[in-house]
């Protein structure tokens, strides 16, 4: 149980709404901030504005899955104020208050180590990342249908990087009928593509690999969908870019020859929200009661 624990909860999409309806049912009490549209109330949480939020009493801070952007926002999803996160707030909150969000970029890395707290990255645990890749391919099936007038079934698919969402997009691409091949850099990785039954090449014959390319996927959050790599594609290719923000693609350039090139971020929380949300619901409650428990143990 969360009994006795006040966590803050800014921002989010309606993958937050599973989180919000599972910490209360653990007892915990919240304070809402940019949720003043979302219709539904929930027993023991609050909506708050930013400023009306007392931060010295706040035991943790749950951010969405992008944490905050390069200058401090925080995307709200259910209201239409700008919340911005600053080194200021976070050092108004108890030394032991821990920062959760999906990922992370400079500027939350900068106040975290500012303010000196803990910030715990969902997103870097795999069990999170694994079951998300589950979500995010059926929003990637989603978009290759959406996007294009012939069938995932005997298309030419690339798929670039073996990570958590490479292979997991491989497998359903594979299954779906498709003639699939992945790039990756690493040796172990191309053995695991050999082993699913699909065509692996290593990403530095990229430029040569691509070309017949129907559908091309990135999931690699570098710039590996180069001006050189769009050059090599047939017009017709889509590019879906699922890496997170800015992708790995190339869009000026795709845009230039005509290539259709879409960054593709939060399907997760576009697709599936309900399921989405219980992931990271579930994985909180398990953190956020073991902190419980840590902090009782000390003050004993
Ligand atoms: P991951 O497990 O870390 O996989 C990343 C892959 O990229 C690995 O195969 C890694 O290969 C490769 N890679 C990284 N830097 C590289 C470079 N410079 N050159 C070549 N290969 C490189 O990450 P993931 O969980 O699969 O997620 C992939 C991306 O999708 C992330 O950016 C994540 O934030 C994003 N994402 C987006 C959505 C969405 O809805 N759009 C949902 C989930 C995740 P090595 O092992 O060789 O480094």
């Amino acid at each position: 149980m969360l009994t006795g624990m006040q966590i803050a909860l800014i921002g989010g999409d309606a993958r937050q709404l599973e989180i919000i309806r599972k910490l209360t049912e653990l007892d915990a009490r919240l304070s809402l901030i940019g949720f003043e549209h979302l219709d539904h109330a929930f027993t023991g949480a609050v909506k708050e504005k930013l400023d009306e939020v007392d931060f010295s009493n706040i035991d943790a801070l749950i951010l969405p899955v992008a944490g905050t952007n390069l200058e401090g926002q925080v995307e709200t999803i259910f209201s239409n104020e700008k919340v911005i996160l600053s080194e200021d707030i976070l050092s108004k909150t108890p030394e032991h208050c821990t920062i959760y969000s999906g990922i992370s970029n400079a500027f939350l890395n900068g106040i975290i180590k500012q303010s000196k707290r803990t910030l715990v990255q969902l997103f870097s645990r795999d069990d999170v990342a694994i079951y998300n890749s589950i979500p995010t391919v059926e929003g990637t099936i989603m978009m290759a249908i959406q996007h294009t007038d012939f069938t995932i079934h005997s298309s030419n698919i690339t798929i670039l990087g073996l990570g958590r969402c490479g292979m997991s997009t491989a497998r359903a691409f594979h299954a779906l009928g498709a003639k699939v091949k992945v790039g990756a850099r690493k040796s172990e990785h191309l053995a695991r593509i050999t082993e699913m039954g699909v065509t692996p090449f290593h990403l530095s014959n990229i430029e040569k690999e691509v070309t017949g390319t129907d559908i091309l996927i990135n999931t690699i959050p570098y710039p590996i969908v180069s001006a050189a790599v769009i050059a090599k594609l047939p017009a017709h290719t889509l590019v879906i870019d699922i890496a997170s923000k800015p992708g790995g693609t190339d869009f000026r350039y795709a845009e230039k020859r005509g290539i259709k090139a879409l960054l593709a971020p939060s399907l997760p929380g576009i697709v599936a929200p309900k399921t989405a949300g219980t992931i990271l619901a579930d994985v909180l409650a398990q953190l956020l009661q073991d902190d419980l428990k840590n902090r009782k143990g000390k003050v004993k």
